[in-house]
């Protein structure tokens, strides 16, 4: 990436928050607004609440800063008409279906507007501002409520023909397996997503599983995350850890698939359920370096991802000066 001044505005657009943010080019986030999305009002409604926190911004920053704005990128749900700025199919935002944010955006505000799957800006943000940074080659992973997925190829974000490439969560783990929402069948994605690792915690401790995570939330089942589970697993809790194992197990025997594929340098991984640290690393890369090519198992860097808390802002941010 050049070197570039200015701003740019970051819209993270997700079913429950709208997040946004001024961000200057070397990725220091400067004013931030938070909005709740408010799906349920339907798309027009959400389109105004972007606009919203976008004029929020606008008015608290400096005048000065204001006018070195220098475009609005936004990450959504769902696949993404790049050119066009168009969102398809966007799981928890079903209102948005075929709505051209970027036009609306545009008009509303004089901006270039740049749109792109939030997966896929958050890979940008990694490669721009990030752990990716200077990379030729990477892969991003984020590991939320699913698995999202970002290919950067020769230092671009890659889309495919159709625009809908980075699809990583659809990775096919199992000949027969959990039907996926995609349709398919033993996709990665429903093994590893945050409300699966927590059913299956609740489930097996029904089935009589002992695990110190029953003290952890007072009994009350209903309260097991993720991050209760880490917990547990810090605390050397046998089943927690088996958890986790399992959870890495499955995620490296995905990232197999997409390193023999891609041959990146690296492999960034996010998200809210990245969080768990080495607790979750360790068993992806045990998975990675027992059954990959042994050629590719000291070469390929499997790292977290270092945008933190402003990641969707930031990456969206990021798409302004990476053009897509
Ligand atoms: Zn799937």
């Amino acid at each position: 990436m050049s070197k570039k001044n200015g701003y740019a505005i970051g819209v993270d657009l997700g079913g429950t928050n709208i997040a946004a943010g001024i961000v200057n080019s070397s990725g220091k986030v400067i004013l931030r607004e938070k909005l709740p999305t408010m799906a349920h009002l339907g798309g027009k409604a959400v389109l105004g609440r972007i606009a919203q926190a976008i004029s929020c911004l606008m008015q608290k920053t400096d005048p000065k800063i204001r006018k070195e704005i220098k475009g609005i990128g936004i990450g959504t749900p769902g696949l993404v008409d790049h050119k066009r700025g168009i969102v398809r199919e966007p799981p928890n935002l079903p209102g948005m279906d075929g709505m051209n944010i970027k036009k609306y955006m545009e008009t509303r505000f004089k901006l270039k507007t740049y749109l792109a799957n939030d997966a896929n800006a958050y890979a940008v943000g990694e490669h721009t501002f990030g752990a990716g940074k200077g990379t030729k080659n990477m892969v991003c992973i984020t590991l939320g409520t699913g698995l999202g997925g970002g290919i950067i190829i020769d230092g671009k974000l890659y889309v495919g023909s159709f625009e809908t490439a980075g699809e990583l969560g659809h990775v096919i783990i199992r000949k027969e397996g959990i039907p996926c929402l995609c349709g398919s069948i033993g996709c990665v994605e429903p093994y590893v997503g945050a409300n699966f690792i927590a059913e299956r915690a609740r489930k097996d401790i029904k089935n009589g599983k002992r695990s110190s995570i029953v003290k952890l939330v007072n009994g009350d089942l209903s309260k097991i995350t993720p991050i209760i589970i880490e917990k547990a697993a810090r605390q050397k809790d046998k089943y927690a850890k088996a958890l986790w194992n399992e959870i890495g197990s499955e995620i490296g025997t995905a990232l197999i698939s997409i390193v023999n594929t891609l041959s990146p340098e690296m492999v960034v991984i996010g998200g809210g359920v990245s969080k768990a640290g080495d607790i979750l690393f360790n068993p992806i890369k045990e998975k990675f370096n027992k059954i990959g090519f042994k050629f590719l198992r000291k070469r390929v860097k499997i790292v977290p991802g270092k945008l933190s808390d402003d990641a969707g802002v930031l990456g969206s941010s990021s798409l302004v000066w990476n053009h897509i």
